[in-house]
């Protein structure tokens, strides 16, 4: 087995070991055909983890919908083709609740995945990843199997893993323009040195499911390793957390005792969007994942070891 895993030093390839490793543009260009698929013949790769992506916040997606859209589905495009084309086994390609339709019912499944647009703020990226669906299930049909003079061949598998947020050290903390989780970690941050209030977005009463980056990679690994089925799989605790108890488990994880505003002006966004775990369960009933409060005090340790250098 000879692993190549693209998007390395993002917030989840940074806890996947792999024998190839894709860091970022400099490295291999996965929007051009020709470096992609010269990279995949040179390194010859028996299984891909594919989670290299152009991401971004609300604002940056608005403003250059169709660079997400143009871009995502180049490097989707590419990684896939050229695994077929070099014959890879398996390959696990990552999507996002975020791409899911805007009006939907709740608890997500996979099955829903095409049912309705999907909100208007990213639908450049969120068509993009969810070709990727399409292009994974596209040829699991017609390359996954094949049987001349009576052999039956198989060809390579082509799977999807869903996760809802994640969070863990390596991500984006940008005060503005970041998720939930690293954003609060880096104003608590900040509101401790100056002693002043930690200001929250919203009334604290949404409802999210977090994701310890971790988690994620090992649960990759295991589906890379010895998932069997078809169709792709949301990677979710099925645990809610409000915001509020986020913003009280980072405080105590930065030792934060100053005061908590939270400032009802700020949009609150969806009050849930909760998933099921049903084929995650299905698959690896025992998995342990790691608790909220661990998680966070990783993060929030990292965060306070890496400030100079860290993405914010
Ligand atoms: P997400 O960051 O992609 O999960 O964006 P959502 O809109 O789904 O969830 C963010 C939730 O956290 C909303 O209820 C916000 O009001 C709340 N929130 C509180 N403070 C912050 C903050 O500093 N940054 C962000 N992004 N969200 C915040």
């Amino acid at each position: 087995m000879k692993t190549l895993l693209t998007g390395a030093n993002g917030l989840v390839g940074s806890t996947i070991s792999a024998d190839i490793k894709v860091m970022g543009r400099e490295w291999v260009d996965l929007r051009n055909w020709s470096d992609t698929y010269e990279f995949f013949l040179d390194s010859e790769p028996t299984h891909v983890i594919h989670t290299a992506a152009r991401v971004g916040g609300l604002g940056a997606n608005i403003n250059h919908m169709g660079e997400f859209f143009y871009e995502n589905m180049m490097i989707n495009l590419n990684v896939l083709e050229a695994s077929r084309k070099t014959n890879v086994k398996k390959v696990v390609s990552f999507l996002s609740t975020c791409i899911f339709p805007d009006n939907t019912e709740y608890p997500l499944t996979e099955e829903v995945l095409h049912d309705g647009e999907p909100h208007l703020s990213n639908y450049g990226y969120a068509y993009a990843k969810r070709m990727l669906e399409v292009q994974s299930r596209a040829y699991n049909q017609q390359y996954g199997i094949s049987a001349k003079e009576g052999v039956i061949t198989f060809n390579g598998k082509y799977l999807n893993v869903i996760p809802t947020n994640i969070y863990g050290p390596n991500d984006n903390f940008n005060l503005e323009n970041s998720h939930v989780i690293p954003a609060l970690i880096h104003k608590c941050y900040v509101a401790k040195k100056s002693k002043t209030d930690l200001f929250v977005w919203g009334s604290g009463k949404p409802l999210r499911e977090f994701i310890y980056s971790e988690d994620v990679g090992k649960l990759t690994q295991l589906i890379l390793e010895t998932y069997e089925g078809e169709g792709p799989i949301i990677l979710s605790t099925s645990e809610e957390i409000s915001i509020r108890e986020v913003v009280r488990t980072i405080a105590d994880a930065m030792k934060f005792k100053g005061r908590i505003v939270f400032n009802a002006n700020q949009p609150d966004g969806q009050a849930r969007k909760p998933t099921s775990n049903f084929r995650l369960k299905n698959f690896a009933p025992d998995f342990k994942f790691t608790s909220f409060k661990e998680g966070i005090q990783k993060t929030v340790d990292w965060f306070v070891k890496n400030y100079e250098g860290c993405r914010k």
